[in-house]
């Protein structure tokens, strides 16, 4: 059953549709919308050779003159000088203000090609076509674009909202399994700060969505696209309230950082960070200790993990301190002191922290030590 949710933002305004088989649909749905015959779709080659072949035959059926670009996988994607090639693609193709770019793949190549779409002759239509879960909860909708500089991460970009996100959970069906459980994490998250009652669906259907069971992945993907949208429609650019789906980012990426980005896929790192978010949020007298367990359940149950491994905690204490959405020295820390409920809290005493981190380093504890749940 193809599920719609329109993410509401005035003009700017665009529809999220979920349902499997629905990237054949692009074409007609971008004719409706009135935009120019010339696109091009921006694709690694595996994603391309996997789904790129509906895509590419609903466009022209459509009438539509498809160009491709095939950029390379993952993070190497976002780079100045793959946007270089694509801007020189685009106008070698006669791309222009009409035109419409759209991203097939993964949040790498959405990235990507959001920021193409949003600097090439001052911005172009953009459509987004996610294929990994993280991409198709989390950063397909909401218009953050950006290529990295190369001493951090996603520095470079722009806010361009797409015209229309097309989300076809079959395509799921592909991922390795490492990348398909690493989305799940970001679904966890929004149930965790956002929704107890979509938290309590995945935690009943657990075994389906490990299962890659079609219809219980449409249901659950386009709830979770339900919950960002309405993030997002509350505070498209950013300013307090989208900070919710920070959580567990502050220590992920952290532990991303000082893992040089090899170690850890992004939602084992968010997995992890937002188990110690528990543990500090129950620490601090906020959640209780049924709170921390149920979310370290259910993280578990879907292959997650929620304990930190030997790793330098005094670097990981420095790399949080260094996050880019720090505030005047103070770092924010998303906490959920209930299950669908979150909080910031800005001033988390180091010593909380540390014990939080000693806390999930079971080698770390002295033996014979008094567990801190006493
Ligand atoms: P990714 O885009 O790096 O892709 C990972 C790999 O999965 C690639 O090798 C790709 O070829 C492969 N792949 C993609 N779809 C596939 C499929 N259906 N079957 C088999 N293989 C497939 O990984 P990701 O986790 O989707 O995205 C991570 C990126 O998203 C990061 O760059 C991050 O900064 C960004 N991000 C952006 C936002 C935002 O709001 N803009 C939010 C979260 C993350």
């Amino acid at each position: 059953m193809t599920r719609e949710i329109t993410v509401r933002l005035g003009r700017r305004s665009y529809p999220i549709v979920v349902g499997v088989g629905v990237l054949s649909s692009v074409g007609e749905r971008l004719r409706a919308l009135g935009v120019g015959s010339r696109v091009a779709l921006v694709s690694d080659r595996a994603v391309m050779r996997m789904h790129g072949e509906p895509v590419t035959t609903s466009l022209r059926a459509a009438g539509f003159r498809v160009s491709t670009v095939a950029v390379p996988e993952g993070e190497r994607a976002k780079s100045i000088a793959v946007a270089q090639q694509c801007w020189d693609e685009l106008l070698a193709s006669g791309l222009d203000r009409t035109s419409t770019v759209l991203a097939l793949g993964g949040g790498a190549v959405g990235d990507l090609a959001g920021f193409v779409a949003a600097t090439y002759m001052r911005g172009l239509n953009f459509v987004q076509l996610p294929t990994t879960i993280l991409a198709q909860v989390d950063a397909s909708i909401g218009g953050k674009t950006a290529i990295d500089h190369p001493r951090a991460k996603n520095l470079i970009g722009a806010f361009h909202q797409p015209r229309l996100v097309l989300v076809d959970p079959g395509t799921a069906v592909t991922l390795s399994d490492r990348e398909f459980r690493s989305g799940l994490a970001e679904v966890v998250k929004h149930g965790i700060v956002a929704d107890e009652a979509y938290f309590v669906e995945v935690e009943r259907h657990a075994g389906e969505l490990l299962a890659r069971d079609l219809p219980t992945l449409e249901r659950i993907i386009g709830g979770s696209c339900r919950i960002k949208a309405s993030v997002v429609e509350r505070d498209e650019q950013e300013a307090e309230l989208r900070a919710v789906l920070n959580y567990g980012h502050t220590v992920g990426h952290a532990l991303e950082a000082v893992t040089d980005y090899g170690r850890f896929a992004h939602g084992e790192a968010v997995s992890i960070g937002m188990a110690a978010a528990a543990r500090l949020a129950h620490r601090l007298g906020l959640a209780s200790l049924d709170t921390v367990l149920r979310q370290e359940r259910l993280l578990e149950g879907l292959g997650l993990p929620v304990r930190l491994p030997d790793i330098d905690h005094a670097a990981l204490l420095a790399a949080i301190g260094r996050d880019k959405k720090a505030r005047d020295g103070q770092v924010p820390f998303v906490l959920a002191p209930r299950i669908g409920e979150f909080r910031l809290v800005f001033d988390v005493p180091r010593d909380t922290l540390r014990g939080v981190l000693a806390e999930l380093s079971p080698a770390e504890i002295a033996p014979g030590a008094r567990p801190w749940t006493d």
